[in-house]
């Protein structure tokens, strides 16, 4: 089996892993007071759901 003749610098590691990122779930702007929720969810700064309040304070 081959093995690597030097050990990867932490520069060439990072940089092959630049293209390695969290991505961020399904995000989108509430149509009721324009915050970023996450879709299929209640607004969490509204509290509403498909145009409607449904929390109830
Ligand atoms: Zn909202």
């Amino acid at each position: 089996m081959a093995v690597p003749f030097r050990r990867t610098s932490k520069t060439r590691k990072n940089k092959r892993r630049t293209h390695i990122k969290l991505s961020v779930p399904g995000m989108v702007n509430c149509p009721e007071c324009g915050e970023a929720k996450l879709s299929h969810r209640v607004c969490k700064a509204c509290g509403s759901y498909k145009g409607k309040d449904v929390v109830n304070k």
